[in-house]
């Protein structure tokens, strides 16, 4: 989907190894097309030759870690649900993608659903669940369409329903649709909002994967996580480990946005860097403007100057230096990108998807964003600086879920790498780039 006319990279071409393979090449609507580059065979083999301890083990061991945006290991996660005694237990996919930026998991679910699906129906049989879910952002018309045919065409074929494949396992997945608000897009307010619930993110601990869904045990899984199992379980832990860096192992889409020649999703090992993505896969800078800063990760995480360009894009390294790779989008900005604007903007978009539910979210990106618009306009003091910090921080200490710690990490990355430019607009009381005020 979405290929016509953007630049195709060498490894999109030759390396499309694991999350891409298929997409733009086979049918997505077709089971036979899956099939015929190897679909299901990693559920056949799970099923029918491995107990849900040996798939648990497989996912440890690969290294594979949660691509929504955390990180957090999968095996792992999935270790701490599989012993549990409950009358039912339930795998979620996480498809509500709305990480600004982010359209990696709509390139999976429309170029090639059953990748996904069977994921997630693997990921049912190593928990011992009964019933799988996949909520997918309501915006994804086309996402949710190909989906529910590939739930009817596995069913019809025994890969879904009673006794999958001649097993004694028994699994049925069904598709719901978000309806606009980004906060559901948290595990949490995503279980209520299958519920029928408002979306209200629940406090953790308890963590789903010991009380979720129904108050039963759920492991929440996002897409490109889920579609990294067939090949794991396929060709084995240390085939996966033989991509990716020892901290993060495997392979990852990267979006590469903003101003660059060629904006694309790349599917490459981790520990690319972001000069190589920029230059090797954005195809350079667009129009020779020269680079400024990049928000790393979606919008939630801290920005890169021109000093970071050489950091190893893997989870580990991005937050050493204040970033993140999160949901693996890189938001390449130029010289000629005002810094306040940016950030005022991504806090408008943050104080408007606030679900209201916690005084220091609902109050604090309020007044993060009246703070920025008044330094964007040159009424700002020099003491706005520590104090959006100081408050994002309390923010992030006291909120009740993710969405309110996000402004720390780009309000603190930006006032201490970019400076200079915040106080430009205090001291001159204008824009030296003359953008906030157009
Ligand atoms: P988190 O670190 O709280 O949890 C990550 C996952 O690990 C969750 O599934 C959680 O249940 C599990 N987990 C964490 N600690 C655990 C423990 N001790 N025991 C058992 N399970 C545990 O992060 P989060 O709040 O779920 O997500 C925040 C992330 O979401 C951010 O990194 C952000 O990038 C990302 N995000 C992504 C999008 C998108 O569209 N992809 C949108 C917004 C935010």
């Amino acid at each position: 989907p979405g290929s016509g006319g953007r630049v195709r990279t060498d490894w999109e071409i030759h390396r499309r190894a694991i999350l891409l393979h298929g997409v733009g090449d086979i049918d997505p609507e077709s089971l036979d097309d899956y099939l015929a580059i190897g679909g299901y065979e990693a559920l056949r083999k799970a099923v029918l030759g491995m107990s849900p301890e040996q798939v648990v083990e497989e996912v440890k061991q690969s290294g594979l870690r949660g691509r929504g945006g955390a990180g957090f290991p999968t095996g792992m996660k999935w270790s701490f649900t599989l012993p549990l005694k409950a009358p039912e237990k339930y795998v979620i996919c996480n498809a509500d993608e709305g990480e600004p930026g982010t359209f990696k998991d709509r390139y999976i679910m429309e170029g090639n659903p059953h990748r996904l699906l069977e994921g997630l129906i693997i990921a049912g049989y190593a928990i011992g669940a009964c019933k799988g879910f996949i909520y997918v952002r309501g915006e994804y018309a086309l996402s949710m369409h190909r989906l529910r045919r590939a739930v009817e065409q596995a069913r019809e074929r025994g890969f879904l329903g009673q006794r999958i494949l001649g097993s004694t396992f028994s699994f049925d997945v069904e598709i719901r649709s978000g309806a606009g608000a980004y906060v559901c897009g948290e595990e949490t307010a995503l279980i209520e909002s299958i519920e029928g619930l408002r979306g209200n993110p629940r406090v953790k601990p308890p963590f789903p994967g010991v009380r979720g869904l129904w108050a039963m045990p759920t492991v929440v899984n996002n897409v490109e996580t889920l579609a990294n199992v067939p090949a794991i379980i396929k060709n084995g832990a240390s085939w996966y480990r033989s991509f990716g860096t020892e901290d993060s192992p495997g392979v990852k889409l990267y979006q590469i946005c903003g101003h660059v020649n060629a904006p694309q999703i790349v599917e490459a090992p981790l520990g690319l860097t972001l000069r190589e993505l920029i230059e090797v896969y954005g195809g350079g800078m667009k129009d020779g403007i020269p680079f400024k800063m990049c928000q790393t990760g979606g919008a939630s995480f801290g920005f890169f100057t021109a000093e970071h360009l050489d950091t190893v894009m893997d989870y580990a390294s991005m937050q050493k230096k204040g970033g993140a790779l999160g949901s693996g989008t890189m938001l390449v900005m130029n010289e000629k990108t005002c810094v306040v604007d940016v950030v005022r903007n991504i806090m408008h978009f943050f104080q408007h998807e606030s679900c209201g539910f916690c005084t220091p979210c609902r109050r604090g990106t309020r007044v993060l964003y009246e703070t920025l618009c008044r330094i964007a306009q040159g009424e700002g003091r020099e003491s706005d600086l520590s104090l959006m910090v100081d408050l994002a921080q309390t923010m992030s200490a006291t909120a009740n879920c993710a969405l309110a710690m996000s402004p720390i990490f780009f309000v603190r990355t930006t006032i201490e790498r970019l400076k200079d430019e915040y106080l430009a607009h205090i001291v001159d009381k204008k824009c030296p780039l003359g953008v906030c005020s157009a």
